[in-house]
């Protein structure tokens, strides 16, 4: 691996260890691009941070960006940097996210789709495990709606819901996903922190209907925790895991400005 695009902060409230020692294990490993994609803080109307506070405030997030910044410069002759953003595609919620990181000199977003509809109350985690035609549906609609404003670099997790119905069902909605992002030319991630853990993505029939459809692959690491940005014996898996489905696998993202 020589890039790694998805790497978090402590700032999301459930990962460990500074920017800086993510970078520093990242050389070690070889990588020559390291781009950080923490949870992007989300602009809610009544100013509430989400469910599970699971992401950093909007008040955090310069701290963030002027962090990143500065660990570029530091290590601009050993690796390079990127500030990059993990978002949600909430309908109602994105022109102000879009205004909120313009803002900033983000470099990009990666789409991870964790909640439905705007993460109302009622609104469900997307990877619930669940029978219901519905979840999976409003799942697919989002992610596609998302890659379809031409701004998302590349969707992390895409099989992260967790649908166990009916197979035919399952194939018909992904490869409405699988499709948009081939037209797109948007690459899907092999997830390696749910590879490695064995969370119940990636999905192998997912990944066979993205080679029936021709997508290309990337992997991300997902880091959430320094000491798994670019393991070589993680890498080795997802590799091996792209291979298994004949899915080509991009060494380094065609960034998709967010302005
Ligand atoms: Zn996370
Ligand atoms: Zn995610």
């Amino acid at each position: 691996m020589i890039a790694n695009y998805h790497t978090h902060t402590t700032r999301c409230h459930h990962a460990s260890d500074s920017e800086e020692e993510y970078i520093q294990v990242a050389i070690k490993n070889g990588l020559k691009t390291l781009g950080f994609a923490d949870h992007t803080p989300m602009p809610f109307p009544d100013g509430k941070i989400g469910v599970g506070h699971h992401r950093m405030a909007v008040s955090e997030f310069s701290d963030y960006v002027e962090t990143l910044l500065a660990l570029r410069e530091k290590y601009r002759d050993r690796i390079e940097i990127l500030i990059g953003v993990e978002v949600e595609y909430y309908p109602d919620v994105f022109a102000s996210l879009l205004k909120l990181l313009r803002a900033y000199p983000v470099d990009y977003m990666i789409l991870g789709q964790h909640f439905l509809g705007n993460e109302d109350p009622g609104d469900p985690y997307a990877g619930v495990l669940t029978e219901d035609v519905t979840t999976l549906t409003r799942y697919v609609d989002q992610v596609v709606a998302g890659i379809k404003t031409g701004l998302i670099s590349y969707v992390a997790h895409p099989d992260l819901v967790h649908y166990v119905g009916d197979d035919a069902i399952y194939r018909r909605e992904m490869k409405r996903l699988c499709l948009a992002a081939k037209e797109l030319n948007i690459p899907l991630e092999i997830n390696l922190l749910g590879l490695v853990e064995g969370r119940h993505y990636p999905v192998d029939k997912f990944w066979q209907i993205a080679a029936e459809c021709g997508n290309t692959a990337i992997l991300g690491c997902d880091a959430h925790g320094a000491h798994r940005t670019g393991d070589p014996a993680e890498i080795e898996k997802g590799i091996a895991y792209a291979n298994k489905f004949g899915i080509p696998l991009l060494q380094t993202l065609n960034i998709r400005p967010i302005k």
